[in-house]
Order: C-alpha cells, then sequence, then structure tokens
C-alpha cells in the first residue's frame, strides 16, 4: 500500500492509461530522470515485512483519504476507528497511498493505532510557525509527531472558518518549507457550478494556493477536487462529471508547470464517496484517488472504498 514501495510500480489502471495516453511515456520519464537522482533506489525499497508509511514521490499511486473532520467524539472511538480501518488494508489492496486526516488531538493516538499502514494527517495547519496565535496549530510541532500530510482549502474551512485563498496559499507553501506534503482542497459551490463555473473557480483557487510552489515542490502536492454540492449531500458527481473537472484542472496544472508536473501530480475526488460510487470513480484517466468523509468513520464502508475495484 502507501508504504514501502517507492519505485514506480503503476497499477492495471496506470497501465491502461500509458497504452491509450502517449503523455504517460513522458510521465515515465519523468519518473525514471527522478529515479537517476537518487544516491540508491534500493534504500528506498523496503521488504513487505517492514511496511512504511512514506510519501509515493513518483508516478500518480492512486491516494484513499479519509476526512474526519470533527469526529469521532472520545479518544477511544479514534483509536478503534483508526484500527479498524488499518486492518481492511491487507497486501491484496490495491497499490494505494492511504490516509486519515482526524483531529490534531487524536494524531498521535491515531497513528498508535494504525500503525504503518496508512498515513494519519493534520486536517489543517497554521500557516504562521510560532508566536501569539491562539488555538493553533504550527507545521513544525505536526512534524515534530511524524505527521507528514495536511489539508488544506476544505470548503467547510473556507465558507464556515472564512480562510482565503491567501491563507490557503500560507498553509501549503509553510507545509511544503517543513519537508511535509500538502492536500489542496478546491470545487466550486453549487450556485458556481449551475453557472457553469466549475473550470475558472477551480483555476482561481489553484493558482492562488499553489502560488510559490515551485515545479520540484510539486511532488508534495496533491489536488483534491470537492465540488462544494457534493459534500455530504449525498450527491456524488457522476464519474463523466467529476473526469471532465479533474481533466480541466490538470490542464490549469499543465499551464502553470508543463506536462511532466501535470502528469504527475495526483488529482483526488470528494463529494459523497461511497462504496457503490468509488469504482466508477477510480476507472477514470484523471481521477487518482478519492476524498472521503461521511464514509471513512464507517470502518467497513471506508475498507471497501480503500480495496477499489478497477477492470
Ligand atoms: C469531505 O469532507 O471532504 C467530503 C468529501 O465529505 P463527504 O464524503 O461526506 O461528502
Amino acid at each position: 500500500m502507501a508504504h514501502g514501495h517507492e519505485v514506480p510500480v503503476r497499477s492495471k489502471k496506470q497501465e491502461a492509461k500509458a497504452a491509450s495516453d502517449c503523455r504517460s511515456v513522458s510521465k515515465m520519464k519523468f519518473s525514471l530522470s527522478l529515479l537517476c537522482l537518487l544516491p540508491s533506489t534500493s534504500a528506498f525499497i523496503l521488504p513487505q515485512a517492514e511496511k512504511v508509511s512514506t510519501t509515493s514521490l513518483w508516478g500518480r499511486k492512486p491516494f484513499i483519504s479519509g476526512n474526519w473532520k470533527l469526529n469521532p467524539q472520545t479518544r477511544d472511538e479514534a483509536v478503534k476507528l483508526a484500527a479498524d480501518i488499518a486492518a481492511t488494508v491487507t497486501p491484496e489492496s490495491p497499490d494505494a497511498d492511504v490516509a486519515l486526516f482526524v483531529p490534531y488531538v487524536f494524531i498521535e493516538a491515531a497513528q498508535k493505532s494504525a500503525g504503518d499502514r496508512l498515513f494519519v494527517g493534520a486536517e489543517g495547519v497554521c500557516p504562521e510557525i510560532k508566536g501569539a496565535f491562539t488555538g493553533a496549530v504550527s507545521a513544525t510541532m505536526l512534524k515534530s509527531l511524524g505527521v507528514q500530510w495536511a489539508l488544506a482549502g476544505h470548503s467547510e474551512r473556507r465558507v464556515i472558518f472564512g480562510e482565503s485563498d491567501e491563507y490557503i496559499n500560507g498553509q501549503c507553501l509553510k507545509l511544503i518549507e517543513q519537508g511535509m506534503s500538502v492536500m489542496l482542497c478546491i470545487g466550486e459551490s453549487e450556485a458556481e457550478y449551475e453557472q457553469n463555473l466549475a473550470g475558472p473557480v477551480c483555476a482561481v483557487q489553484l493558482r492562488k494556493g499553489l502560488a510559490g510552489i515551485t515545479a520540484e515542490q510539486m511532488s508534495r502536492v496533491a489536488i483534491a477536487y470537492e465540488p462544494v454540492w457534493a459534500i455530504g449531500t449525498g450527491k456524488v458527481a457522476t464519474p463523466e462529471i467529476a473526469q471532465s473537472v479533474h481533466a480541466t484542472c490538470r490542464g490549469i496544472l499543465r499551464d502553470m508547470y508543463g506536462d511532466a508536473i501535470a502528469d504527475q501530480t495526483r488529482i483526488l475526488y470528494g463529494g459523497s464517496v461511497t462504496p457503490e460510487s468509488v469504482d466508477g470513480l477510480m476507472a477514470q484517466p484523471d481521477i487518482d484517488g478519492a476524498l472521503v468523509g461521511g464514509a471513512s468513520l464507517d470502518a467497513a464502508k471506508f475498507g471497501r472504498i480503500i480495496n477499489f475495484q478497477t477492470a
């Protein structure tokens, strides 16, 4: 799974993409050239028995992640949920990164409980490192717990907590500066969707959120496209709608960073993903994973999502 395989092992879906999309040739070349820059590839290949969560630097390895939001209500429940979810990650599972974004107070308990089968990340971070920012948690604090991933730009943070594109950009930059990774969430509201504005809204959120992040740093960025109208509503986007916006987002990345980076960057879909909808979404060429809210609170459901099936 997340873990141990640091060479660009490609899933069946990626193999299919390679056959049908000549761009994947440049993707492979990019992967191989990165591989050549490493002092010793073997240092990154761990035996199966020593699975550890390390961020994949190459290729669009599928990425299944859960966002617990303000759940569950107690530490004991968090410990059990993390353990139950980790147990669904088996050697037979798809070769994917798996992450749980959990409330700060549960991070250490969830890490211990989940072991090395998945990443335990944070739901946000303060764009400042230290000082008079009551209630805030910094990237260095998270890093000291061994956290590698954090969310930025979730629509609930944008809408309920008033986080601006500039604030979100500060979060991204701070995480990257600390050698961590960020999942930047973007997506249009229902009104914007109805006015056919998904593309332009995502373009603005991508350009502003990623301002100052270099091409080299993009290996530590994943994008989560989450149409606001689909989050927590049960109205999952159809695979075709999601694919179309993902392709648009990849085009924006192409414009910002060029072909190689655009072809390397993982774009996840989020918004009411369920065991019933995950396979169809994951079969789409530009959908590289899922960010899952509600269903990540149910180990059986999230386990089925982690174990998605593509033909
Ligand atoms: C989310 O909060 O990121 C999310 C996608 O939630 P849900 O799966 O419940 O729609």
